[in-house]
């Protein structure tokens, strides 16, 4: 996603470690914040695709192989976040087998 098309709503400051996250709303419907750098992992389940629909950013996950390479995608805030251990509800990020 393009940080310009990213409406100014949805950016924010990590309360954690004040870095630059995008809330999003993933498939579930739960928010979702995510690094606002572009720059995924070939190696996790946490590479997100972003899309503005209606002033919301949502979030999906690719499949590996699609991800794989795929420099636009952004990585979800759990992964890097030092205080996600402290404020993350496993009932907010669940891991998606089979990609939409
Ligand atoms: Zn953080």
């Amino acid at each position: 996603v393009n940080d310009a098309d990213v409406p100014a709503a949805s950016k924010a400051l990590c309360q954690s470690c004040n870095a630059p996250i995008i809330w999003t709303v993933t498939a579930a419907g739960k928010p979702m914040p995510v690094d606002r750098a572009p720059g995924g992992h070939g190696d996790t389940a946490a590479n997100l695709k972003l899309t503005v629909v209606g002033g919301v950013v949502r979030s999906r996950v690719l499949a590996a192989h699609l991800a794989f390479g795929n420099t636009s995608l952004h990585l979800s805030h759990f992964v890097r976040c030092p205080q996600s251990k402290v404020w993350r509800k496993p009932s907010q990020y669940k891991r998606r087998s089979t990609p939409r």
